[in-house]
């Protein structure tokens, strides 16, 4: 799948210091498993692009899609992941993941990792990690589902 994620609060906290526990082991597997991964933010492309480099996260994303691209007067658009054939978006704001699902497409609502919780966080990158699998598997049956139709039907 080609997986979009959100910054803030999604990979890193809401000030920017501190990447969201187990992130990067699991941007590793997702990768290892063939996904591709795309950023889409509403934070500036400056912002965005400097807190990536700061936290070592350059270069794992194919796309990134900044506030300047898709909203640049902050009018709440919301992120249309079809841009580039995206099928999910793994956000931690409820009112982005009903977006995508309005299209079409997967969303996955995580939890805010902000600062006033930091003490009291878990790493649910293996919670993430196996509901984005999931996901995965249900498209892929429901494309050999789609595909198998019409053969059944041949057969009868
Ligand atoms: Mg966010």
């Amino acid at each position: 799948m080609h997986i979009y994620f959100d910054l803030d609060e999604t990979v890193i906290d809401e000030e920017g210091d501190e990447v969201r526990p187990g992130v990067r082991s699991l941007f590793e597997k997702l990768l290892i498993d063939g996904h591709q991964l795309s950023l889409w933010s509403a934070s500036t492309e400056e912002r965005g692009t400097e807190l990536l480099a700061q936290h070592g996260l350059s270069g794992i994303f194919r796309n990134t899609v900044f506030r300047e691209d898709y909203d640049p007067n902050r009018e709440g658009y919301g992120k249309d992941i079809r841009y580039r054939c995206g099928d999910l978006l793994v956000d931690d704001s409820p009112a982005q993941v009903e977006f995508v699902q309005s299209l079409g497409k997967k969303g996955l609502l995580v939890p805010s990792f902000r600062t006033e919780l930091k003490k009291h966080w878990i790493d649910d990158s293996l919670d993430i990690y196996n509901q984005i699998t999931c996901m995965s598997e249900e498209s892929q049956s429901s494309f050999s589902q789609t595909k198998k139709g019409p053969q059944n039907r041949g057969l009868k």
